[in-house]
């Protein structure tokens, strides 16, 4: 039987209802079934799914795997890089290269790998299809709620309304969720765009087939490529501020539009960026970080949440950890659900922020020009190995599982 089915018949009283089935909702699905609970995922599209991409994992992202169960079936899909490396795409030279072999693991825990999108999300999708407790409702498009002391009665679409004991909104950039809890207007358009492709080997230039998750930097552009799928494909992202104020996702897009932004590169990454015949187009948006995301049994997860640019690579990580640290507060609150969702929220709201913030700046250092670039350049390149190792302990580093568990801070605010 397939556990997916249409939402048309009144569902049971769940304990969490969750908008949206990507990463981020389905994680959580997975980690609260874990936990015991009883979940709902009403997703809006005909079925299960994630984009045709590759998508990078940091160390982070596996701590949260293998807390949902799913770690090695990730794994399995993963490939595993050599090295981080900035190029810079002007004159053609290395600004850094970070390690991620063996030291890079042991400080960590954890591999920094690369994987293909509908990969992960299939490896989650099974885990919650295995659980007893997770029911996965297609063509469930969530139009609204109303909450009262006791439950949540969410409405989607035009079927028999669904009662929880709370809502999880991770119904991504454009979330209804959001709008109705925090109704804080549109995410800010940030003027970049990027064009996404997906190479088969064969096209992917030769000189050009390294291991490794690789980012050239240019004047307000970089051009980001790593295989993917035991070497079957590779993953081609390029970016570039075109100052474009109306927000695109997933068009299509010839190379003719996205040629002259690239001019100014050198042979390498020109010669790579000509290769796709068709481009798919977005139009990169994020939020500042907000001061809340909770109001007594809702809250936001993902990019429902805290949406940002994707420079960090750690969109899909933050929730993937957001899924872990909910249902660590949850466990620990099982009886006071709003009492739990204020953990939750206080547990991620400052580290999100650090990320969404992070990646605003490292869009700055990929896409720096003139005196700026030679900044960049001395900088990166006179670090050593334990270095970068050290600074980018904040992220990669953070234990979830442990600060979820932590008590709840002084002073921390009640749920109303
Ligand atoms: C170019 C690019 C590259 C990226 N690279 C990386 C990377 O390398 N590493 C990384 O960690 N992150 C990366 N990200 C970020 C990452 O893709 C996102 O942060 C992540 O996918 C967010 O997951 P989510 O589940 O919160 O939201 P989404 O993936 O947007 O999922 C939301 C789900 O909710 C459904 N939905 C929407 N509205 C409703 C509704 N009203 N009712 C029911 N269902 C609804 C949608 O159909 C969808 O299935 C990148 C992003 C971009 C744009």
């Amino acid at each position: 039987m397939t556990r997916e089915q249409p939402l048309t018949t009144p569902a049971a009283r769940y304990d969490f209802v969750i908008a949206g089935g990507g990463i981020g909702g389905l994680s959580c699905a997975l980690a609260l079934a874990r936990k015991d609970f009883r979940v709902a995922v009403l997703e809006r599209a005909a079925e299960f799914g994630e984009l045709g991409a590759g998508i990078q994992m940091g160390p982070n992202a596996f701590t949260a795997l293998d807390y949902l169960g799913v770690g090695e079936a990730a794994r399995a899909g993963a490939v595993y890089i050599d090295r981080l490396i900035l190029m810079d795409s002007l004159d053609g030279g290395q600004i850094c290269s970070i390690d991620v072999g063996a030291d890079f693991r042991q400080r960590f825990g954890n591999p920094y790998a690369v994987i293909h999108r509908a990969d992960l999300h299939r490896s989650i999708l099974d885990g919650c299809r295995a659980a007893a407790n997770v029911d996965l409702f297609t063509h469930a498009c969530v139009i609204g709620f109303e909450q009262s002391a006791d439950g949540v009665v969410v409405r989607a679409g035009a079927a028999e309304p669904i009662r929880a004991r709370a809502l999880i909104g991770a119904d991504g950039l454009r979330s209804v969720v959001r709008d109705a809890l925090l109704g804080d207007g549109e995410p800010r358009v940030s003027g970049d765009v990027t064009y996404r492709a997906v190479l088969p080997l064969d096209d992917m230039p030769e000189e050009l087939r390294w291991n490794d998750m690789t980012i050239w930097c240019g004047p307000g552009t970089h051009v980001v490529h790593y295989p993917l799928r035991g070497w079957k494909l590779f993953n081609l992202v390029v970016t570039c501020h075109a100052r474009q104020k109306v927000e695109a996702h997933n068009e299509p897009a010839d190379p003719s539009e996205v040629l002259p932004w690239f001019s100014q590169l050198c042979e390498k990454p020109m010669g790579l960026v000509k290769t796709p015949k068709e481009y798919r187009r977005w139009v990169l948006c994020d939020r500042a970080a907000s001061e809340r995301w909770t109001h007594e049994r809702v809250a936001l997860l993902g990019d429902a949440a805290h949406p940002m640019l994707q420079y960090f690579a750690q969109g899909a990580c933050m929730a993937l950890e957001d899924a872990v640290s909910l249902a660590e507060a949850a466990a620990l609150e099982p009886d006071d659900i709003p009492g739990a969702l204020v953990i939750y929220e206080l547990d991620r709201i400052q580290r999100t922020a650090d990320v969404q913030l992070g990646s605003r700046m490292m869009g700055r250092l990929y896409h720096a020009t003139d005196a700026e670039r030679r900044v960049r350049q001395q900088l990166l390149g006179s670090m050593s190995q334990a270095e970068f190792r050290e600074n980018l302990a904040w992220l990669y580093g953070h234990d979830v599982c442990r600060i979820a568990t932590a008590a709840r801070p002084a002073g921390a605010r009640s749920p109303s």
